[in-house]
């Protein structure tokens, strides 16, 4: 993964390890996708009292499994065989630990909590990807993680507006005997 030998400019050098890092972003970024859509839909499959936010996830699940085949693509222009791409366990464990909600008394506020925390995650990871895209003079990766940024934005700022009422939702729920408040 070296750039070549005899490189004269610094640029020529510099934009080099540039796209090395874009590599290794757009594959930290793809295993994110894998990791999310895992824990998306271990929440979405055991909601039951909160059907608009069931809604919502079940079609940010549909984007995320767009958004790894978009970075798929992305990487196969690299030449990144899909071997390449995994075997990214442990780089995301502080996640699903957090997933380990899913079997307290609150289980889904800390998957609303979770979901939040990812979402802003993935807005920054593509936000850096943008800056190095297009560092790199590579429009096509750019125009794609501007795509996705726009469905993360989109899925935080909908989280963002909802948060309060989904609390409210529990609290009145947990509050009331014998009604299923948990998930
Ligand atoms: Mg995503
Ligand atoms: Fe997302």
């Amino acid at each position: 993964m070296h750039h070549p030998q005899g490189q004269t400019t610094t640029t020529g050098s510099r934009k080099s390890e540039t796209s090395e890092h874009l590599i290794e972003w757009l594959r930290d970024a793809h295993a994110a996708e894998k990791q999310s859509e895992k824990m998306l839909s271990m929440f979405c499959d055991r909601l039951e009292s909160y059907p608009g936010l069931k809604v919502q996830i079940r079609k940010h699940i549909e984007e995320t499994r767009g958004q790894a085949e978009r970075l798929e693509t992305c990487l196969k222009k690299f030449g990144k065989s899909e071997s390449a791409m995994k075997d990214f366990g442990g780089k995301l464990m502080g996640m699903s630990q957090s997933l380990s909600g899913v079997f307290v008394e609150d289980e889904v506020i800390k998957g609303v909590l979770a979901s939040y925390t990812f979402e802003h995650m993935e807005i920054a990871s593509y936000r850096i990807l943008i800056t190095a895209a297009e560092a790199c003079g590579d429009t096509d990766v750019a125009k794609v993680c501007k795509g996705i940024l726009a469905e993360e934005v989109a899925m935080a700022e909908w989280l963002d507006e909802h948060i309060g009422e989904i609390t409210e939702a529990y609290l009145d729920r947990a509050n009331i005997p014998g009604v299923q408040a948990k998930h």
